[in-house]
Order: structure tokens, then C-alpha cells, then sequence
């Protein structure tokens, strides 16, 4: 369902016209506002130069190390009095990201929330089950208000105590269910141990908040039954929370920016240039509505490409496929960025594969060579399945990769979610010999 049909499906000419207007006001608002930090970054910024939205790339990134130096209000462009809520991102190390809100910050956020819950099929006759935590955590109340906004009837039920989670499902009615893709599955199958799974019927998944696969994807829509559409949601609090862009349940594979308020581009990681459409880089985002705490550029470290076209949903959102992982991950082989998730994705696309894996990243040469293991299913046909993956890989990575295929249960098993994929190996150690060796 379109929750503002007029936005969503606006031509994208008309879009960026008033995008430009937008982003032009706020660089002007933010070169005037008290914030040491913003007249520190556009220092040499003429305001007057920003015409287009293709002007964007004259102005400097920020990044999220200069948000952590600035804490806890350093970038904020309003009073303090004028905000009206709180969020922080969870910090990995030291103190945690503060972002604040405006009302009409607040107000935007539940809209493209609304947004992103219907883009998964929600309507307002819905009961809507929110799982996200609640708290300093953008996910619960972006949602909430997100379904508030819509019309849903919402259920704020939070994370843990799962056989009330499941209750409530049976008991309520929901047709929608807002939580991590993990969460989503770990109920199903509580779902199905308990006897409840025949009182529950939901509909859609609005999942987030964790990177998951296209595999993981298709147990969650197992596990809850046929009609159920589990669609990927992303956001982060630095830029506003979820609801920064949502997949559509028609268009499964890439998701819709809601690039009237978050301006998407997709750059090359040591660069910082734009790379032409459909080249895979970091995913940069500017916050073209935002009061209290706009970014300019922010680079998100997650990464994607454009996917071009129509989408049969019939929004003319700007859409991005789904994250192939994070910057930190990438490997530089031979001056080609590599993403092992994007191996890993060749690997499960091939049904003659298991789903175990591992990557050598040989060094003992002058340039570093990549090898993948990955182990063979019962009764294939080993050398067309070599072919089959070496070429695949090329293709995709545009690099030479050799191919290693061994018999099923032949890599060794780690614990699930901690798996360590990518090894190294020099003239002095080999980490994936060593993990073969080691009991
Ligand atoms: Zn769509």
C-alpha cells in the first residue's frame, strides 16, 4: 500500500527539482548556524553554486568518527530547546552516537516509517507487532510511529520473552511483524514447536537492524508460511533511524530510498568519486529534510550499487540493492575491491554447492591471489561446477579467483554466526591450513 502516493510515485525530474531547492537551504541554514562544526566544514563552500542535485559532490563527506569527536551535541544545527527527543547509535567502543530530533524531525520519521510498513504490505487495518527494542535504539519507536502514522493498530511488545511474543501474535491478530531478520526466524520456529503457528497469521516482515542473506530470507518465509513477504528495511541513526530505505514486496532484491528526505550516492571507497550506475561502492547519504541533526555526504561504510528501472510496485524512489557488505570487509586483489559476501552470494546462487565456504588470500607472490574452497553436493559433476563457479566469479568480481571443491562435511564447521571466512596466507603462516589441522 501507498502511504503518500503522491510522493512516492512523483517523477523523479519534479523530485529532484525540489531536492535541489531542499539541499541548497539547508547548506545555507547550516553555513549560518551557531554549530562550530558546520562553519568548520563549509568553510570554502560558496552556497550560491549549489544549483543541482549534481552539485552534492562539491561539498566535503563527514563520517561518523567526526560525529563520535563531536559528543554529545557538537553537530547539532537547532537549540537544544527546540529538539524533542534522543536517540544514540550503539557505540562498539566508547561512548555511543547522540543524535536528537525535532518535532517535524519526529514527524518525518514516522512518515517514511509508515512508508516503509507499506511498502511490506501494511495497511491501516492492520495490527502491527513492533519487536525492535525500545529505548535509546532508534528501531522500536521509528517503527511504532511509523505505524502509528499509518493507521495500524501497534503493539509495542519489544524484544525477548519469546512464548508471550508468540501469544500475542495468536491472540492480537497481527498481520505485521517489525523486528530482526534472526528475531523473525528464531519465533517461527518457536512458532511451530509450541502449536501456535496455525493461530498466527502474518503477512510481512518489516526486517532490519542486521545484515541478512537472500538464504536467510527464504527459512524466515518458510518458517512463517506461504503468503509471507519478508522485506528488508535500512537506516541508521546517524542519518535518522530505519525507514531510510525499504524493499517493496513486489520488488524483492533492492530497496527504495526515500530520496526526498535522504539523498543517496554511491561512491568509490579510496576515491570518495561517484561510480557509474550499476558499479557496487559505498552507499553516502545526505539528510535533505532534517533539522536538528542533518549529515552532508555521510559515508555509511555499507555497501551496494543502483539498480536501475522500473519497480512493479510503482514508486519512483531511487532503489539500491541489497548491502554486500560492509567497507571494513573489502579485499583489495590485484586493485580490484572484492566483497566476500558477494563470493559468498555466487556460491549459494549454485545449488550443486553446500553452503559452507572459505576464501585464501594468498600473498606469497608479488600480487595476492584469491582462492575460494567451497564443498561439492553429492552425485555433482565436479568439473562443471569448477567452470561454472570460476567463470561466475570472474564475472561478477572481475578478477581471477581459483576454485577448490571438496566433498560435502570436508571444510571445517564453526560456530554458526561467528564464522570466520577470509584467511590469510603468507611465506610464514597459513591461517586456512592451520584451521584444517587444528581439532
Ligand atoms: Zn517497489
Amino acid at each position: 500500500m501507498l502511504f503518500q502516493p503522491e510522493l512516492e510515485t512523483q517523477a523523479p525530474e519534479e523530485r529532484a527539482e525540489r531536492g535541489a531547492e531542499r539541499l541548497r537551504s539547508l547548506v545555507e541554514r547550516l553555513a549560518r548556524s551557531d554549530s562550530p562544526y558546520w562553519r568548520e566544514k563549509l568553510a570554502g563552500v560558496e552556497v550560491g553554486a549549489i544549483r543541482s542535485l549534481g552539485d552534492l559532490s562539491s561539498l566535503p563527506f563527514s563520517a561518523k568518527a567526526e560525529l563520535r569527536d563531536t559528543y554529545p551535541f557538537g553537530s547539532l544545527a537547532v537549540p537544544l530547546a527546540q529538539t524533542v527527543r534522543i536517540h544514540a547509535s550503539s557505540g562498539t567502543r566508547g561512548k555511543p552516537t547522540i543524535v536528537a530530533y525535532t518535532a517535524r524531525d519526529v514527524e518525518i520519521f514516522a512518515e517514511v516509517n509508515a512508508r516503509a510498513i507499506g511498502c511490506a504490505g501494511g495497511t491501516p487495518a492492520d495490527v502491527l507487532h513492533v519487536a525492535y527494542g525500545y529505548g535509546l535504539f532508534t528501531g522500536g519507536l521509528g517503527l511504532h510511529y511509523g505505524g502509528e502514522r499509518l493507521g495500524a493498530t501497534v503493539v509495542p511488545a519489544s524484544g525477548g520473552n519469546v512464548q508471550l511474543q508468540l501469544e500475542l501474535l495468536a491472540d492480537l491478530g497481527a498481520s505485521g511483524i517489525c523486528c530482526t531478520p534472526s528475531f523473525a526466524l528464531l519465533l517461527g520456529e518457536r512458532a511451530a514447536e509450541s502449536g501456535l503457528r496455525e493461530r498466527i497469521a502474518l503477512r510481512y516482515g518489516v526486517l532490519g537492524a542486521e545484515p541478512w542473506s537472500e538464504g536467510l530470507r527464504e527459512k524466515i518465509q518458510e518458517a512463517w508460511g506461504g503468503g509471507f513477504a519478508a522485506c528488508d528495511i535500512y537506516g541508521l541513526s546517524e542519518v535518522m533511524g530505519p525507514g531510510v530505505a525499504m524493499e517493496c514486496r513486489e520488488g524483492r532484491g533492492a530497496l527504495h530510498v526515500f530520496d526526498d528526505h535522504f539523498l543517496p550516492e554511491i561512491v568509490d571507497v579510496e576515491s570518495g568519486e561517484p561510480l557509474a550506475a550499476g558499479e557496487t561502492g559505498e552507499l553516502v547519504l545526505t539528510t535533505l529534510t532534517k533539522e536538528a541533526f542533518p549529515v552532508l555526504r555521510y559515508r555509511t561504510g555499507d555497501v551496494t550499487r543502483f539498480v536501475e528501472g522500473p519497480c512493479p510496485c510503482g514508486r519512483t524512489h531511487r532503489r539500491i540493492a541489497r548491502f554486500s557488505g560492509r567497507v571494513d570487509d573489502m579485499l583489495v586483489i590485484r586493485g580490484v575491491n572484492v566483497f566476500p559476501s558477494a563470493i559468498e552470494a555466487a556460491l549459494l546462487d549454485d545449488p550443486a554447492l553446500g553452503g559452507q565456504y572459505a576464501i585464501v588470500v594468498d600473498r606469497r607472490g608479488t600480487l595476492p591471489e584469491l582462492e575460494v574452497h567451497a564443498e561439492l553436493q553429492p552425485g555433482a559433476d565436479r568439473e562443471l561446477v569448477e567452470r561454472r563457479l570460476r567463470e561466475r566469479l570472474a564475472a561478477r568480481l572481475r578478477v581471477r579467483v581459483d576454485v577448490v571443491l571438496g566433498e560435502a562435511g570436508s571444510l571445517p564447521r564453526q560456530e554458526l554466526g561467528k564464522a570466520k571466512r577470509v584467511f590469510e596466507r603468507t611465506g610464514e603462516r597459513d591461517e586456512f591450513q592451520q584451521l584444517l589441522r587444528s581439532p
